[in-house]
């Protein structure tokens, strides 16, 4: 709050008053300069004029989808996005995500998550300390994506070709919850998502390699029923 001319900007779509106004309190608290729309017109509108730093976005909206401010939204913003979702909506979850969302939150939901949810995609856009020239580092393991190399304290580790792109797909995304048809899209190519069971072997052959307990993976998290999530 002592620099009140650079606070982080970021605009809430949300038509129910409720939870606008108690994620408006949880962000003001946290420092964050705050912008409201409750439709998709009116997003739209704000989003192109003030430019958010981050847009929490609800998905049934009175006058539209949210999707379709996501949609319009993407033609001109790489800006992180986090949906707003109820517990019953899992296609419209894994819908907004292949869409460009970056993350989801699942109503209802706390303060505590909310922000952690928030801090996070605003560090996506920063990453000093990750990607160090051509380099991506985590853990033990690091990825030379000039050499398309990956080590574990300068110890190769064979990779197949697929399990590299996995690896250094969803590590170029950290925090960004990424879909089994956006894997499938990027790694094989493929355009359509019936063939999650492929993801999923070479997956675990991946975390066996990268993890130091692949039943429990430390960097290679599993979205449940919607795909993968790349933490540092
Ligand atoms: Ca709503």
């Amino acid at each position: 709050m002592s620099n009140p001319e650079i606070k982080t900007r970021v605009l809430i779509v949300e038509d129910e008053k409720d939870i606008r106004r108690f994620v408006r309190m949880a962000l003001e608290d946290a420092g964050y300069d705050i912008m409201e729309a409750d439709n998709v017109r009116r997003a739209l509108i704000e989003a192109a004029s003030r430019q958010p730093d981050l847009v929490i976005l609800d998905l049934g909206l009175p006058d539209s989808d949210g999707l379709n401010f996501l949609r319009d939204f993407r033609n001109w913003s790489a800006g992180p996005v986090v949906v707003l979702s109820a517990r019953s909506m899992e296609t419209d979850k894994v819908e907004a995500l292949d869409a460009g969302a970056d993350d989801y939150l699942v109503k209802p939901f706390g303060v505590n998550e909310l922000l952690a949810r928030v801090r996070a995609q605003l560090r996506r856009g920063v990453q000093p300390s990750t990607l160090i020239g051509n380099y991506l580092q985590f853990g033990e393991i690091t990825l030379d994506l000039g050499r398309r190399v990956v080590e574990r304290k300068g110890e190769p580790l064979h990779l197949t070709p697929i399990e590299y792109r996995i690896l250094a797909f969803l590590a170029a995304q950290p925090d960004r919850v990424i879909t089994y048809r956006q894997l499938l899209k990027c790694v094989w190519g493929l355009t359509h998502g019936e063939d999650i069971h492929y993801v999923r072997v070479h997956m675990a052959n991946l975390r066996k390699k990268i993890e130091e307990r692949p039943s429990q993976p430390r960097h290679l998290i599993t979205e449940i029923g919607i795909g993968y999530r790349f933490v540092y």
